[in-house]
């Protein structure tokens, strides 16, 4: 019996930790829209965790092919944006 109160105890603490760490980082994936090349970018806090391939100027994300237009940004997971 104590065994399976430890488990359900667990369980409980990393749900709550799921929740609380998620507002502050977002997974999208950015598309360039002139070489069309998508990838899933992190987002902490409205700024992008900084990749190889792009970076952020002037609030927008911008891809290193050149383009001066900056990535559309999709949410990767619709139903996780959703719920709560
Ligand atoms: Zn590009």
């Amino acid at each position: 019996m104590s065994i399976v109160l430890a488990q359900q105890q667990k369980c409980g603490a990393a749900k709550e930790f799921r929740q609380r760490a998620a507002p502050t980082m977002d997974e999208v994936v950015a598309l360039c829209p002139k070489c069309k090349t998508f990838e899933t970018l992190w987002i902490t806090r409205g700024r992008l965790n900084k990749t190889q391939k792009f970076r952020q100027e002037d609030g927008g994300i911008y891809h290193d092919c050149g383009s001066n237009r900056p990535c559309v940004l999709l949410p990767r997971f619709l139903k996780g944006g959703l719920t709560s």
